[in-house]
């Protein structure tokens, strides 16, 4: 029998030009999932990226540990009532009620 798949909680955006790699964001993430790229960005240095997207919970702990605003966490549950804000669409929970 076959594993059942984890689901994404979370998602992390990255703005990895401002990035200084100084690898806080990773060394914080209680689920160990970003890791560096093997890229770098202008500056030289390697940033982030999401190595194991099932593991991110959109916690933020990498958001609030970088000193640079480089990366941010989000639930995608709430990426998703935002995106429902911007196409002045009510979450479904919403409509029901
Ligand atoms: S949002 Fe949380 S779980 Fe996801 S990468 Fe950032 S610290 Fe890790
Ligand atoms: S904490 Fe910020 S500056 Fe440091 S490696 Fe992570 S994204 Fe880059």
């Amino acid at each position: 029998m076959s594993e059942p798949v984890k689901q994404a909680r979370g998602t992390v955006f990255v703005r990895s030009e401002v990035c200084k790699g100084c690898s806080y964001c990773i060394d914080f993430c209680p689920s160990h999932c970003i890791e560096f790229s093997r890229e770098f960005n202008a500056k030289g240095y390697h940033f982030p990226v999401l190595a194991r997207p099932e593991d991110c919970s959109g916690c933020d702990m990498c958001g609030n540990y970088c000193p640079d605003f480089a990366i941010f966490g989000m639930r995608l549950k709430d990426l998703e009532a935002r995106k429902n804000a911007k196409a002045g669409t009510m979450p479904p929970a919403a409509k029901a009620g």
